[in-house]
């Protein structure tokens, strides 16, 4: 059922030979199995795969992968007590700087942040710095390892709107820091993307996002869900109030794209997230769910980035044949090379360098396929890719009974618009300040895809960090 270890890799039983040059391989379940399942595709590193890739680690002075990652987690001195075997001290090191190690350890963009800088990797593959600190935080959240609340307290309320990733670490840090946190939430579950946006098969809910979220509560933060800021509430209420001292905006960027092409409000077309979320969030896949969702026979997922994957491999669970309809070619597939990999290896459809330009309907208003045309590529655009260009008279038909729309989601403009004084760019997004979130509003502070617009978890959580620190500055009047 499952990838097997090849045998080189098989010494004693707590010893494993390995060949320095490259990562000892994770076990994963098998294809052909798993595009039928909704249980997690890697399963992750044993003790002695663990020991025996941290032992591939050379413990740099000048330690590149710390630059790489955008919270610095100690990724040597991690790595060091991993090969002793010491997981509580490797936990200790990583819950530093990162509130959510096992969620980053497996969707983290590893090959071009820290593992994209290590060492090893100039001669060989990087180490696999992402699998060990999966390895680290499982094996510790087994082990019943938990982090302890400050009994210093600053006597300060602070409020966190979203309890996604840049929320989450915000509110752990403040809380670590002797602030009284609570974070308020839309949605009847806390998480945010990775609850409702990231599949089952990619990062297990139960097992582990709430685990993670259940460490954070332990420091002392209270989570309020189905509080609607901008509706329930307002930030300027909870400051004026409700003594909220600082107000912390981590409402990310959910509101999706379409392309506005003729055909887009026909029967069958949806966007990624809504697809998404019926179906992590609302558990639309199991047989007793209450909230339906359409199983297609044919589905076009149109967008090349990782949500695009995810919504094409949570198709291909529910029973359609699948295609990715992307305008550019396969280097620029802006998604990470694991899923696009894993994609393949289930049996997506890549037809790339191709772009709809209407949805066709049935004369009862369900989509019927797509006309697309084929594209090209010219120059390099602003973002640094080469434009694709469309061929004149190439035009074709493909056959689909669900679209799926993944083009990218900008923020919602509910909070903006019901803050006084709160700018926000041309994009919807929210101005505040890289260095430590702070907004234009004095006692505001803001971070992940609400400032930067779609990002990765990595970068919210780094945008949550600053931000925690600006407001410990600004409360404690340093
Ligand atoms: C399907 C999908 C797959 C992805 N895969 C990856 C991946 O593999 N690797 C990676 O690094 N990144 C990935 N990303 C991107 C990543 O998940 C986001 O960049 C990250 O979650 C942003 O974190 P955030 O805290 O800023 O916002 P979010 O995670 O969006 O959380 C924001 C929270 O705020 C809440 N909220 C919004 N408005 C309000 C309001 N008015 N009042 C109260 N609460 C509110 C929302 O309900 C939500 O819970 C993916 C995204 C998606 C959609």
């Amino acid at each position: 059922m499952y990838n097997v270890i090849p045998d080189i890799f098989m010494k004693k039983e707590n010893e494993m030979q390995t060949d320095v040059l490259k990562k000892v391989p994770v076990r994963e379940q098998d294809p052909q199995v798993r595009a039928h399942n909704f249980d997690e595709v890697c399963l992750g590193y044993n003790k002695e795969e663990a020991m025996a890739e941290a032992s591939r680690c050379i413990n740099c002075q000048n330690a590149k992968c710390i630059t790489g990652c955008p919270v610095a987690i100690n990724i040597p001195a991690f790595i060091a007590q991993v090969k002793e075997d010491n997981i509580e001290e490797a936990a200790k090191i990583i819950g530093e700087s990162s509130a959510l190690p096992a969620v980053c350890g497996r969707v983290c963009p590893q090959e071009s942040q820290c593992e994209g800088k290590c060492i090893r990797g100039i001669k060989g593959e990087p180490i696999s710095i992402g699998k060990l600190e999966r390895y680290v935080a499982d094996t510790a959240r087994e082990m019943g390892i938990r982090p302890t609340p400050n009994p210093n307290k600053k006597g300060k309320k602070v409020a966190v709107i979203g309890s996604g990733p840049a929320g989450l670490t915000c509110a752990g840090d403040l809380a670590r820091a002797g602030y009284d946190v609570t974070v308020f939430e839309a949605l009847h579950e806390a998480g945010g993307v990775l609850v409702y946006g990231i599949p089952e098969f990619r990062l297990p809910k139960e097992a582990v996002v709430k685990k993670e979220i259940e460490n954070v509560k332990a420091l002392g933060v209270k989570i309020e869900t189905n509080v609607v800021i901008g509706k329930s509430t307002t930030v300027d209420e909870l400051m004026k109030e409700e003594g909220f001292s600082a107000v912390f905006i981590g409402s990310g960027a959910g509101l999706p794209k379409f392309m506005g092409i003729p055909g887009e409000q026909a029967l069958g077309v949806f966007s990624a997230n809504e697809y998404l979320t019926r179906n992590n969030l609302m558990k639309a896949f199991k047989e007793n769910s209450s909230t339906p969702i359409m199983r297609g026979k044919k589905v076009a997922v149109v967008g090349g980035g990782n949500v695009a994957m995810d919504a094409a491999r949570t198709a291909l669970r529910l029973g359609a044949q699948v295609h990715i309809v992307y305008r550019r070619s396969e280097e620029e597939l802006p998604a990470r090379v694991e899923e696009v990999h894993h994609a393949k290896e289930e049996g997506v459809i890549f037809d790339l360098l191709c772009n709809p330009v209407e949805i066709l309907e049935d004369e009862n208003g369900w989509v019927k396929g797509m006309r697309c045309i084929r594209m090209e590529l010219g120059e390099p655009d602003a973002s640094g890719r080469r434009r694709p260009v469309e061929i004149p008279g190439s035009e074709f038909e493909i056959e689909a009974d669900t679209v799926i729309m993944s083009l990218g989601t900008s923020p919602n403009p509910l909070i903006s618009s019901t803050t006084e004084g709160l700018e926000t760019n041309k994009y919807g997004c929210i101005v505040a300040s890289e260095e430590n979130g702070a907004t234009t509003k004095q006692a505001v502070y803001a971070g992940g895809d609400a400032v930067t617009g779609a990002a990765t978890v990595i970068l919210a959580m780094g945008a949550g960090k600053a931000a925690a620190k600006g407001i410990d500055e600004f409360l404690s009047g340093k």
